[in-house]
Protein backbone atom coordinates (compact mmCIF):
# COMPACT_ATOMS: atom_id res chain seq x y z
CA UNK A 1 0.00 0.00 0.00
CA UNK A 2 1.53 3.56 -0.77
CA UNK A 3 1.93 5.53 2.60
CA UNK A 4 1.78 9.16 1.05
CA UNK A 5 3.46 10.74 4.08
CA UNK A 6 6.74 9.56 3.69
CA UNK A 7 9.61 11.02 1.80
CA UNK A 8 10.58 8.25 -0.09
CA UNK A 9 7.16 6.66 -1.09
CA UNK A 10 5.99 10.14 -1.84
CA UNK A 11 8.63 10.11 -4.91
CA UNK A 12 7.73 6.84 -5.66
CA UNK A 13 4.30 7.95 -5.89
CA UNK A 14 5.40 10.73 -8.28
CA UNK A 15 7.33 8.64 -10.42
CA UNK A 16 4.36 6.40 -11.08
CA UNK A 17 1.99 9.07 -11.84
CA UNK A 18 4.22 10.63 -13.97
CA UNK A 19 4.45 7.35 -15.91
CA UNK A 20 0.83 6.43 -15.89
CA UNK A 21 0.59 10.09 -17.39
CA UNK A 22 2.88 9.63 -19.84
CA UNK A 23 1.35 6.36 -20.69
CA UNK A 24 -2.08 7.35 -21.16
CA UNK A 25 -0.72 10.54 -23.68
CA UNK A 26 1.32 7.87 -25.53
CA UNK A 27 -1.51 5.94 -25.97
CA UNK A 28 -3.59 8.26 -27.09
CA UNK A 29 -1.13 9.22 -29.50
CA UNK A 30 -0.84 6.04 -30.70
CA UNK A 31 -5.07 5.35 -30.67
CA UNK A 32 -5.45 4.34 -34.66
CA UNK A 33 -8.34 6.52 -36.12
CA UNK A 34 -9.85 6.41 -39.38
CA UNK A 35 -10.77 9.60 -40.35
CA UNK A 36 -13.01 10.28 -44.16
CA UNK A 37 -13.71 14.34 -43.67
CA UNK A 38 -12.01 15.00 -47.39
CA UNK A 39 -13.33 15.24 -50.79
CA UNK A 40 -13.41 11.40 -52.29
CA UNK A 41 -13.26 8.85 -49.02
CA UNK A 42 -15.01 6.14 -48.26
CA UNK A 43 -14.65 3.37 -45.96
CA UNK A 44 -16.66 1.69 -43.68
CA UNK A 45 -14.56 0.08 -40.45
CA UNK A 46 -15.55 -3.45 -39.44
CA UNK A 47 -12.67 -3.46 -36.70
CA UNK A 48 -9.85 -1.07 -35.60
CA UNK A 49 -7.29 -2.48 -33.39
CA UNK A 50 -4.54 -0.03 -31.88
CA UNK A 51 -2.50 -2.42 -30.43
CA UNK A 52 -1.61 -4.46 -33.98
CA UNK A 53 -2.30 -1.89 -36.07
CA UNK A 54 -4.88 -3.31 -38.02
CA UNK A 55 -7.88 -1.79 -39.75
CA UNK A 56 -10.48 -4.28 -40.82
CA UNK A 57 -12.47 -2.27 -43.46
CA UNK A 58 -15.40 -2.35 -46.49
CA UNK A 59 -15.48 0.26 -49.55
CA UNK A 60 -17.81 2.43 -48.31
CA UNK A 61 -19.74 3.27 -51.88
CA UNK A 62 -23.73 2.97 -51.71
CA UNK A 63 -24.70 0.88 -54.22
CA UNK A 64 -27.28 2.64 -55.61
CA UNK A 65 -24.64 5.15 -56.67
CA UNK A 66 -22.41 2.80 -58.30
CA UNK A 67 -20.44 -0.23 -57.61
CA UNK A 68 -19.16 0.35 -54.19
CA UNK A 69 -15.57 -0.54 -54.94
CA UNK A 70 -13.60 2.66 -54.35
CA UNK A 71 -12.50 3.14 -51.40
CA UNK A 72 -9.96 5.84 -49.41
CA UNK A 73 -9.33 7.24 -46.32
CA UNK A 74 -6.65 8.53 -43.75
CA UNK A 75 -5.60 7.21 -40.66
CA UNK A 76 -4.20 8.86 -38.28
CA UNK A 77 -2.14 7.95 -34.42
CA UNK A 78 0.21 5.71 -36.07
CA UNK A 79 3.06 4.18 -34.62
CA UNK A 80 6.36 5.39 -36.44
CA UNK A 81 8.50 2.13 -37.71
CA UNK A 82 5.33 -0.05 -37.06
CA UNK A 83 3.42 -2.10 -39.74
CA UNK A 84 0.22 -1.08 -40.62
CA UNK A 85 -2.12 -3.79 -41.71
CA UNK A 86 -5.21 -3.10 -43.85
CA UNK A 87 -8.04 -6.02 -43.92
CA UNK A 88 -9.83 -5.54 -46.86
CA UNK A 89 -13.02 -7.32 -47.44
CA UNK A 90 -15.70 -6.76 -50.13
CA UNK A 91 -18.98 -4.52 -49.16
CA UNK A 92 -21.68 -6.48 -48.20
CA UNK A 93 -24.43 -4.37 -49.21
CA UNK A 94 -26.93 -6.01 -52.09
CA UNK A 95 -26.73 -3.92 -55.59
CA UNK A 96 -30.04 -2.60 -56.75
CA UNK A 97 -31.51 -4.77 -59.87
CA UNK A 98 -31.96 -2.81 -63.22
CA UNK A 99 -35.60 -1.97 -61.45
CA UNK A 100 -34.11 -0.51 -58.42
CA UNK A 101 -34.98 -3.00 -56.03
CA UNK A 102 -32.34 -4.33 -53.75
CA UNK A 103 -30.86 -8.41 -55.76
CA UNK A 104 -29.51 -9.26 -52.57
CA UNK A 105 -26.39 -9.94 -54.16
CA UNK A 106 -23.37 -7.91 -53.13
CA UNK A 107 -20.59 -6.86 -55.75
CA UNK A 108 -17.81 -9.45 -56.17
CA UNK A 109 -14.58 -8.17 -54.10
CA UNK A 110 -11.90 -8.06 -56.76
CA UNK A 111 -13.16 -4.89 -58.05
CA UNK A 112 -12.06 -3.39 -54.76
CA UNK A 113 -9.23 -5.05 -54.15
CA UNK A 114 -6.07 -3.97 -56.48
CA UNK A 115 -2.86 -6.24 -56.03
CA UNK A 116 -0.96 -3.15 -54.57
CA UNK A 117 -3.12 -0.55 -52.81
CA UNK A 118 -1.59 2.97 -52.32
CA UNK A 119 -0.44 5.50 -50.17
CA UNK A 120 0.66 9.09 -49.68
CA UNK A 121 1.41 11.67 -46.36
CA UNK A 122 0.49 14.70 -48.19
CA UNK A 123 -2.26 13.51 -51.07
CA UNK A 124 -0.24 14.91 -53.66
CA UNK A 125 2.87 11.99 -53.89
CA UNK A 126 1.39 8.02 -53.87
CA UNK A 127 3.24 4.92 -53.55
CA UNK A 128 2.12 1.28 -53.86
CA UNK A 129 1.91 -0.69 -50.93
CA UNK A 130 3.56 -4.10 -50.72
CA UNK A 131 1.73 -6.79 -53.09
CA UNK A 132 -1.34 -7.80 -51.20
CA UNK A 133 -2.50 -11.73 -50.28
CA UNK A 134 -6.12 -12.73 -50.06
CA UNK A 135 -6.60 -14.65 -46.78
CA UNK A 136 -10.25 -16.23 -46.24
CA UNK A 137 -11.90 -13.74 -49.28
CA UNK A 138 -9.82 -10.78 -47.87
CA UNK A 139 -7.45 -8.45 -49.48
CA UNK A 140 -4.51 -8.28 -46.44
CA UNK A 141 -2.10 -5.26 -47.16
CA UNK A 142 0.82 -4.16 -44.90
CA UNK A 143 2.50 -0.53 -45.20
CA UNK A 144 5.67 0.52 -43.17
CA UNK A 145 3.92 3.33 -40.89
CA UNK A 146 6.63 6.61 -41.28
CA UNK A 147 4.47 9.20 -40.55
CA UNK A 148 1.70 9.37 -37.74
CA UNK A 149 -0.45 9.93 -40.07
CA UNK A 150 -1.47 7.97 -44.03
CA UNK A 151 -3.99 8.55 -46.37
CA UNK A 152 -4.50 5.17 -48.37
CA UNK A 153 -6.65 4.27 -50.86
CA UNK A 154 -7.90 1.84 -53.76
CA UNK A 155 -5.55 4.36 -56.00
CA UNK A 156 -3.93 7.58 -56.88
CA UNK A 157 -7.06 9.80 -56.16
CA UNK A 158 -7.92 12.13 -58.29
CA UNK A 159 -10.89 14.57 -57.43
CA UNK A 160 -13.43 17.10 -58.41
CA UNK A 161 -11.22 19.72 -56.49
CA UNK A 162 -7.42 18.33 -58.11
CA UNK A 163 -9.47 18.67 -61.61
CA UNK A 164 -10.41 22.49 -61.00
CA UNK A 165 -6.97 23.45 -59.58
CA UNK A 166 -4.95 21.55 -62.51
CA UNK A 167 -7.11 22.95 -65.02
CA UNK A 168 -6.84 27.06 -63.65
CA UNK A 169 -3.18 26.62 -63.08
CA UNK A 170 -2.55 25.39 -66.57
CA UNK A 171 -4.83 28.34 -67.57
CA UNK A 172 -2.96 30.48 -65.72
CA UNK A 173 0.93 29.22 -67.39
CA UNK A 174 -0.47 29.13 -70.75
CA UNK A 175 -1.81 31.21 -72.88
CA UNK A 176 -3.60 28.63 -75.30
CA UNK A 177 -5.32 26.94 -72.25
CA UNK A 178 -8.83 28.32 -71.15
CA UNK A 179 -10.34 27.38 -67.87
CA UNK A 180 -13.76 26.46 -68.45
CA UNK A 181 -16.75 24.71 -66.71
CA UNK A 182 -18.53 21.55 -68.80
CA UNK A 183 -21.66 22.50 -66.91
CA UNK A 184 -23.23 21.90 -63.23
CA UNK A 185 -23.53 18.31 -62.17
CA UNK A 186 -27.06 17.37 -61.02
CA UNK A 187 -25.76 18.08 -57.30
CA UNK A 188 -24.11 21.56 -58.27
CA UNK A 189 -20.88 21.03 -58.34
CA UNK A 190 -18.88 22.83 -61.28
CA UNK A 191 -17.39 20.29 -63.93
CA UNK A 192 -13.61 21.70 -64.58
CA UNK A 193 -12.92 21.78 -68.01
CA UNK A 194 -9.74 23.24 -70.13
CA UNK A 195 -10.36 23.96 -73.59
CA UNK A 196 -7.21 24.54 -75.88
CA UNK A 197 -6.34 26.45 -79.00
CA UNK A 198 -3.36 28.40 -79.63
CA UNK A 199 -2.19 31.09 -82.78
CA UNK A 200 -4.86 32.91 -85.26
CA UNK A 201 -6.68 30.06 -87.23
CA UNK A 202 -10.57 30.45 -86.84
CA UNK A 203 -11.76 27.35 -85.19
CA UNK A 204 -14.13 26.33 -87.91
CA UNK A 205 -10.76 24.92 -89.48
CA UNK A 206 -9.45 23.57 -86.43
CA UNK A 207 -9.35 19.76 -85.92
CA UNK A 208 -12.19 19.18 -83.42
CA UNK A 209 -10.96 16.67 -79.97
CA UNK A 210 -12.80 16.11 -77.22
CA UNK A 211 -10.89 13.59 -74.51
CA UNK A 212 -12.82 13.07 -71.48
CA UNK A 213 -12.48 10.69 -68.36
CA UNK A 214 -14.42 9.44 -65.24
CA UNK A 215 -17.45 8.47 -66.76
CA UNK A 216 -17.39 5.76 -64.22
CA UNK A 217 -15.77 7.51 -60.52
CA UNK A 218 -14.16 4.68 -59.29
CA UNK A 219 -11.58 4.98 -62.09
CA UNK A 220 -9.43 6.85 -61.04
CA UNK A 221 -6.65 6.12 -63.10
CA UNK A 222 -8.47 7.11 -66.25
CA UNK A 223 -8.45 10.87 -64.59
CA UNK A 224 -4.56 10.70 -64.35
CA UNK A 225 -4.50 9.14 -68.18
CA UNK A 226 -6.45 12.26 -69.02
CA UNK A 227 -3.67 14.73 -67.18
CA UNK A 228 -1.24 13.28 -69.07
CA UNK A 229 -2.59 14.10 -72.52
CA UNK A 230 -3.38 17.88 -71.15
CA UNK A 231 0.11 17.97 -70.06
CA UNK A 232 1.94 16.80 -73.11
CA UNK A 233 -0.47 18.79 -75.17
CA UNK A 234 0.58 21.85 -73.27
CA UNK A 235 4.48 20.99 -73.57
CA UNK A 236 7.00 22.15 -75.58
CA UNK A 237 7.41 18.97 -78.30
CA UNK A 238 7.14 20.95 -81.89
CA UNK A 239 4.23 17.90 -82.41
CA UNK A 240 2.46 19.58 -79.18
CA UNK A 241 2.63 22.76 -80.63
CA UNK A 242 1.09 21.59 -83.74
CA UNK A 243 -1.56 20.04 -82.08
CA UNK A 244 -2.33 23.25 -80.17
CA UNK A 245 -2.49 25.10 -83.42
CA UNK A 246 -4.58 23.20 -85.47
CA UNK A 247 -6.76 21.85 -83.18
CA UNK A 248 -9.33 23.30 -80.62
CA UNK A 249 -9.22 20.36 -77.74
CA UNK A 250 -11.54 20.36 -74.89
CA UNK A 251 -10.60 18.03 -72.14
CA UNK A 252 -13.23 16.87 -69.20
CA UNK A 253 -11.10 15.42 -66.66
CA UNK A 254 -14.24 14.16 -64.25
CA UNK A 255 -17.52 13.57 -66.17
CA UNK A 256 -19.07 12.04 -62.30
CA UNK A 257 -17.71 14.69 -60.22
CA UNK A 258 -20.81 14.02 -57.88
CA UNK A 259 -20.03 9.83 -57.10
CA UNK A 260 -16.40 11.11 -57.44
CA UNK A 261 -16.61 13.98 -54.72
CA UNK A 262 -18.80 11.33 -52.57
CA UNK A 263 -16.83 8.40 -53.06
CA UNK A 264 -18.96 6.71 -54.73
CA UNK A 265 -18.52 3.81 -57.22
CA UNK A 266 -20.67 5.47 -59.96
CA UNK A 267 -20.34 2.58 -62.49
CA UNK A 268 -24.24 1.13 -63.01
CA UNK A 269 -25.50 4.00 -60.74
CA UNK A 270 -29.37 4.79 -60.58
CA UNK A 271 -31.00 5.34 -62.66
CA UNK A 272 -28.52 4.46 -65.19
CA UNK A 273 -24.75 4.22 -65.95
CA UNK A 274 -23.11 7.12 -67.46
CA UNK A 275 -21.53 5.27 -70.08
CA UNK A 276 -25.65 3.87 -70.62
CA UNK A 277 -26.82 7.50 -70.70
CA UNK A 278 -26.03 8.78 -74.05
CA UNK A 279 -28.97 9.15 -75.73
CA UNK A 280 -31.50 11.97 -76.40
CA UNK A 281 -32.38 13.26 -73.14
CA UNK A 282 -29.65 11.98 -71.30
CA UNK A 283 -30.14 11.94 -67.17
CA UNK A 284 -27.29 13.14 -66.32
CA UNK A 285 -26.23 16.74 -66.60
CA UNK A 286 -22.37 15.90 -67.73
CA UNK A 287 -23.61 14.01 -70.99
CA UNK A 288 -26.09 16.26 -72.37
CA UNK A 289 -23.72 18.80 -71.81
CA UNK A 290 -20.49 16.79 -73.56
CA UNK A 291 -23.39 16.36 -76.82
CA UNK A 292 -24.20 19.69 -76.96
CA UNK A 293 -20.58 20.66 -77.52
CA UNK A 294 -20.07 17.57 -79.99
CA UNK A 295 -22.74 18.32 -81.95
CA UNK A 296 -21.62 21.64 -82.41
CA UNK A 297 -18.18 19.96 -83.63
CA UNK A 298 -20.18 17.64 -85.74
CA UNK A 299 -22.60 20.61 -87.39
CA UNK A 300 -19.28 22.09 -88.27
CA UNK A 301 -17.62 18.49 -89.57
CA UNK A 302 -15.41 18.77 -87.75
CA UNK A 303 -16.42 16.47 -85.26
CA UNK A 304 -12.67 14.34 -85.91
CA UNK A 305 -11.62 12.49 -82.41
CA UNK A 306 -13.75 11.25 -79.62
CA UNK A 307 -12.04 9.80 -76.62
CA UNK A 308 -13.34 8.72 -73.19
CA UNK A 309 -10.90 7.13 -70.97
CA UNK A 310 -11.87 4.26 -68.93
CA UNK A 311 -10.11 1.42 -66.32
CA UNK A 312 -10.77 -2.32 -67.29
CA UNK A 313 -11.82 -5.69 -65.38
CA UNK A 314 -9.40 -6.34 -62.43
CA UNK A 315 -8.03 -8.89 -64.79
CA UNK A 316 -6.92 -6.89 -67.43
CA UNK A 317 -3.18 -6.43 -67.70
CA UNK A 318 -3.11 -4.92 -71.25
CA UNK A 319 -4.13 -1.38 -72.33
CA UNK A 320 -7.33 -1.73 -74.76
CA UNK A 321 -9.68 0.48 -77.18
CA UNK A 322 -13.28 -0.33 -76.65
CA UNK A 323 -14.55 0.09 -80.27
CA UNK A 324 -17.69 -0.27 -82.19
CA UNK A 325 -17.57 -3.54 -84.50
CA UNK A 326 -16.78 -3.09 -87.98
CA UNK A 327 -20.09 -3.62 -89.83
CA UNK A 328 -21.81 -1.44 -87.10
CA UNK A 329 -19.37 1.65 -89.08
CA UNK A 330 -19.51 3.06 -92.22
CA UNK A 331 -16.08 2.49 -94.52
CA UNK A 332 -14.89 5.88 -94.61
CA UNK A 333 -15.05 5.94 -90.73
CA UNK A 334 -13.97 2.45 -90.28
CA UNK A 335 -10.97 3.54 -92.21
CA UNK A 336 -10.15 6.14 -90.07
CA UNK A 337 -10.25 4.55 -86.70
CA UNK A 338 -8.50 1.46 -87.72
CA UNK A 339 -5.40 4.37 -88.70
CA UNK A 340 -5.42 5.75 -85.72
CA UNK A 341 -5.96 2.94 -83.67
CA UNK A 342 -3.46 1.10 -85.35
CA UNK A 343 -0.95 4.54 -84.11
CA UNK A 344 -1.80 4.92 -80.59
CA UNK A 345 -1.18 0.79 -80.48
CA UNK A 346 2.34 1.33 -81.16
CA UNK A 347 2.79 4.59 -79.47
CA UNK A 348 0.76 3.59 -76.30
CA UNK A 349 2.57 0.07 -76.44
CA UNK A 350 5.75 1.71 -75.80
CA UNK A 351 4.86 2.84 -72.58
CA UNK A 352 2.59 0.52 -71.63
CA UNK A 353 1.70 -3.05 -72.40
CA UNK A 354 -1.28 -2.91 -75.10
CA UNK A 355 -3.25 -5.33 -76.82
CA UNK A 356 -2.57 -5.62 -80.21
CA UNK A 357 -6.09 -5.26 -81.39
CA UNK A 358 -9.46 -3.56 -79.88
CA UNK A 359 -12.02 -5.06 -77.85
CA UNK A 360 -15.62 -4.54 -79.03
CA UNK A 361 -18.51 -3.28 -78.14
CA UNK A 362 -21.91 -3.59 -79.58
CA UNK A 363 -25.07 -5.92 -79.17
CA UNK A 364 -23.19 -8.97 -78.00
CA UNK A 365 -21.68 -6.44 -75.12
CA UNK A 366 -24.42 -4.66 -73.84
CA UNK A 367 -28.03 -4.41 -74.66
CA UNK A 368 -28.32 -0.63 -74.04
CA UNK A 369 -25.14 -0.37 -76.68
CA UNK A 370 -26.49 2.30 -78.69
CA UNK A 371 -26.66 4.19 -75.48
CA UNK A 372 -23.01 4.11 -74.69
CA UNK A 373 -19.79 7.42 -75.80
CA UNK A 374 -18.58 5.78 -78.59
CA UNK A 375 -21.58 4.22 -80.28
CA UNK A 376 -23.55 7.72 -80.06
CA UNK A 377 -20.33 9.47 -81.05
CA UNK A 378 -19.99 7.00 -84.21
CA UNK A 379 -23.89 6.93 -84.91
CA UNK A 380 -24.08 10.45 -84.31
CA UNK A 381 -20.75 12.40 -86.23
CA UNK A 382 -19.17 12.74 -89.29
CA UNK A 383 -18.07 10.11 -91.78
CA UNK A 384 -14.94 11.22 -91.08
CA UNK A 385 -15.25 10.46 -87.15
CA UNK A 386 -13.08 8.74 -85.20
CA UNK A 387 -14.89 7.75 -81.85
CA UNK A 388 -12.92 5.16 -79.25
CA UNK A 389 -12.69 4.17 -75.25
CA UNK A 390 -9.64 3.65 -74.38
CA UNK A 391 -9.62 1.13 -70.89
CA UNK A 392 -5.92 1.30 -69.39
CA UNK A 393 -5.29 -1.16 -66.89
CA UNK A 394 -5.21 -0.37 -62.76
CA UNK A 395 -3.95 -3.27 -61.18
CA UNK A 396 -0.53 -3.71 -62.08
CA UNK A 397 2.72 -2.52 -61.11
CA UNK A 398 2.88 0.32 -63.75
CA UNK A 399 -0.75 1.34 -62.89
CA UNK A 400 0.74 4.71 -61.10
CA UNK A 401 0.17 8.12 -61.54
CA UNK A 402 3.63 8.55 -63.66
CA UNK A 403 2.29 5.22 -65.51
CA UNK A 404 -1.51 6.60 -66.05
CA UNK A 405 0.38 10.22 -67.20
CA UNK A 406 2.85 8.27 -69.40
CA UNK A 407 -0.47 6.96 -71.56
CA UNK A 408 -2.00 10.02 -71.77
CA UNK A 409 1.08 11.66 -73.03
CA UNK A 410 1.22 8.53 -75.55
CA UNK A 411 -2.44 9.00 -76.50
CA UNK A 412 -2.16 12.66 -76.99
CA UNK A 413 1.09 11.98 -79.66
CA UNK A 414 -1.13 9.15 -81.32
CA UNK A 415 -3.95 12.14 -81.87
CA UNK A 416 -1.11 14.48 -83.26
CA UNK A 417 0.17 11.67 -85.10
CA UNK A 418 -3.17 11.14 -86.89
CA UNK A 419 -4.11 14.34 -87.73
CA UNK A 420 -1.09 15.47 -89.05
CA UNK A 421 -1.97 12.52 -91.86
CA UNK A 422 -5.17 13.94 -92.26
CA UNK A 423 -6.57 17.49 -95.11
CA UNK A 424 -6.99 20.84 -92.97
CA UNK A 425 -10.40 21.49 -92.93
CA UNK A 426 -11.62 24.50 -95.40
CA UNK A 427 -8.35 23.52 -97.12
ZN1 LIG B 1 -15.49 2.60 -67.07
Amino acid sequence: MLVLDTGSDSVEFMLMFRVAVCLGFVCQAFALEVETDFEGASVRVVQTDTSTQTIRFMPGGDPKRGWPCWWSFRVKGLEAGKLLTLELQASDLPMPQANGSPSNKPLSGEWAMPDRAVFSKDGKTWQQAELGHKLDGRMIYTIKADSPSLLVAWGPSYTPSHAASFVHDQASKTASAQEMELGKSREGRNVPMLRVCEGDRVEARRFGVWVQARQHAWEAGSSWVCQGFAEWLLGSEPEAVWLRQNAEIYIVPIMDVDNTATGNGGKEAQPHDYNRDWMEKPNWNEVAAAQTYLREFTKEDRMDIFLDLHNPAPGDKKAFFYTLPAELVNESMLAKRTQFIALATTTIGKVFPMLDKPKQTGANYHPLWRQISDAWVSMNANPHTVAACLETPWNTEGSTVEGYKAVGAALAKSVQQYLATRPLHGG
